[in-house]
């Protein structure tokens, strides 16, 4: 008998002829069938899958796609790789802009494909403990549903759920829950990693912890996570969802700074979850996440009086249990009266938990329905200090921005750095708090001039100009650079750290180079 290996690596080197000398001849699906538990597939609809991602702004074809079945497959296919040469992007549900799980020259694995492909089990909940153990491709409304039938729930989320804990943990894992519980990479307790070089290991903070602090973060750069131990709490079931508005933006930053700034009081003096958004246009009315205000509730942006034409909207959430639903009322209502809002703009909904954490689906079907999700989207996010976030709205939502159709979300929210571990790889500005500022747009190139990936992108050429002319000293989260000295000076001081552990864990450079930060042996 041929060993599992030798026959995957024959694969591996057969696809190579196949695609360097431009044949159409293909392995035969028997041969594709061996070698791994999973499957190993070359079917055009599979690498067309994995050849785009959320953004719509790059393709790359791989040679072939695994859909693992453990743990095991992962580590034999990026052994292969190791001895050949060629590259492995784990994909989770290639929620990316840019291209980071892609790979032109090797295999993707999808660690997020259907059950039936991949084959691995689902969430194992540790009541007592309060953890959750699952497999690196899961995602976390799966997560979330499995941890709810014990009455537990992850921490800290993303605004949409959709995406694998592995692909988030990769980035940081954040939303409105961030200034108190920290980031989802905060949230971890131990995580199972395949290594650039092919091995299974088992990290933590006091094991292997320079491979578990180096993943968080990491970009997918040292290893694929295969499964992840997350901390848990009990569930709320239900959330009082609240919007109130602003028409002058340091009233609004300060009313935001100091909700943060009482994460460490009492659950019922503190609300559960901070957020944001600027509304630059009417066209919010209409927007994805504004279906909040409407019908029932509707906004006349025009009657209120705004600060050169912008509106800053706060959200905030208030979670509770059926036992403490009478006391939450009066809790709001203290929270509310230390506010500066505008008193007639406040707008409250009431919903489950577990709508309130899924809400951005919603939306998702609703584009989904009117042909508007696939398309490109040219989205920047940004980190921007505290001391900075004055500057960066005069020059860039009452400058850059001027008063055009945004055409998707803005949201602004601050957060606590001392809630971020700094061991982890994740880059933050340099001081105690710091704005996440994230342009959602979508481009739509049949609805104007102002809404096209051209404009949009290069809007976002000037956004990034005028923080670097400005001396923002901003950090681009889910970052995008194509040179090597654009990440060296993204890193800064962690950039020696980063470099160092890639030698370590990934020397051959194999892993996940759609985030172009290494050359990829040759
Ligand atoms: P992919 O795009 O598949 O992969 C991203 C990177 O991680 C790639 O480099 C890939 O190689 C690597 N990777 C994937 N899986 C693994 C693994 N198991 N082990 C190691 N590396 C891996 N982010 C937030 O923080 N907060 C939000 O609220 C938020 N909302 C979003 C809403 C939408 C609609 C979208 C499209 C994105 C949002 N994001 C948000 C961004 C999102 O967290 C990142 O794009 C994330 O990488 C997406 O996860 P994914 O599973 O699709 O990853």
């Amino acid at each position: 008998t041929i060993p599992k290996l030798k026959i995957i690596l024959t694969i591996a080197m057969c696809h190579f002829l196949v695609a360097s000398v431009g044949l159409t001849m293909v392995p035969t699906e028997q041969l594709l069938r061996v070698g791994v538990d999973g499957q190993l597939s070359i079917d055009l609809s599979d690498v067309e899958a994995a050849s785009f991602d959320f953004g719509r702004l790059s393709k790359a074809e791989p040679l072939a796609v695994l859909h693992p079945s453990s743990a095991e497959d992962v580590a034999m296919m990026v052994k292969a790789a190791n001895g050949n040469c060629f590259c492995v992007s784990a994909r989770g549900h290639g929620h990316s802009i840019n291209g980071q799980a892609q790979t032109d020259n090797g295999v993707v694995i999808e660690m997020s494909g259907s059950r039936s492909k991949t084959a691995v089990t689902g969430p194992r909940v540790f009541e007592e403990e309060m953890y959750v153990d699952v497999w690196g491709g899961e995602l976390w409304i799966e997560v979330l549903r499995a941890t709810l039938k014990q009455g537990l729930a992850p921490k800290s989320w993303t605004d949409y759920l959709y995406l694998s804990v592995g692909g988030t943990l990769s980035n940081a894992g954040i939303s409105g829950q961030t200034f108190n519980h920290g980031p989802q990479i905060s949230n971890v307790y131990q995580l199972d990693v395949v290594t650039g070089k092919g091995e299974l290991l088992t990290c933590s903070e006091e094991h292997n912890s320079e491979l578990f602090h180096g993943v968080l973060g990491g970009l997918g750069q040292f290893g694929i996570i295969t499964r992840a131990r997350i901390a848990l709490e009990p569930a709320p079931q239900r959330v009082r969802w609240i919007r109130v508005l602003y028409s002058n933006f340091l009233t609004f930053t300060k009313d935001q700074e100091f909700l943060i700034s009482l994460h460490g009081n009492p659950a019922s003096q503190k609300f559960d979850y901070v957020e944001g958004f600027v509304i630059v246009d009417e066209g919010l009315i209409n927007n994805w996440r504004s279906s909040f205000f409407s019908p029932s509730n509707p906004v006349k942006i025009t009657s209120v009086n705004s600060d050169g034409g912008v509106l800053y909207c706060l959200e905030i959430t208030k979670n509770y249990h059926d036992l403490n639903a009478n006391d939450i009322d009066q809790e709001i209502e203290a929270l509310l009266e230390k506010l500066n809002f505008i008193p007639t703009s406040v707008f409250t909904t009431d919903l489950a938990y577990v709508d309130f954490l899924d809400r951005v689906h919603k939306a998702e079907l609703k584009l989904r329905s009117k042909g508007l999700w696939d398309v490109p989207h040219p989205w920047l996010n940004l980190f921007i200090p505290k001391s900075k976030i004055e500057e960066f709205d005069k020059g860039v939502f009452k400058g850059i921005l001027g008063n055009k159709n945004t055409s998707g979300p803005i949201l602004i929210y601050p957060m606590n750095k001392n809630k971020w571990d700094q061991r982890s790889s994740v880059v933050t500005p340099d001081e105690g708090v710091f704005y996440l500022v994230a342009f959602l747009r979508s481009a739509l190139d049949t609805q104007g001039k102002t809404q096209t990936l051209e404009y949009l992108s290069n809007q976002n050429r000037q956004i990034l100009r005028f923080c670097d002319d400005g001396g923002i000293k901003a950090k681009q989260y889910l970052p995008h650079y194509t040179t090597q000295d654009e990440w060296v000076d993204h890193f800064g001081d962690k950039w020696d750290q980063f470099y160092q552990r890639k030698m370590e864990f990934d020397p051959r450079r194999i892993l996940a180079t759609g985030q172009r930060i290494f050359k990829p042996c040759s």
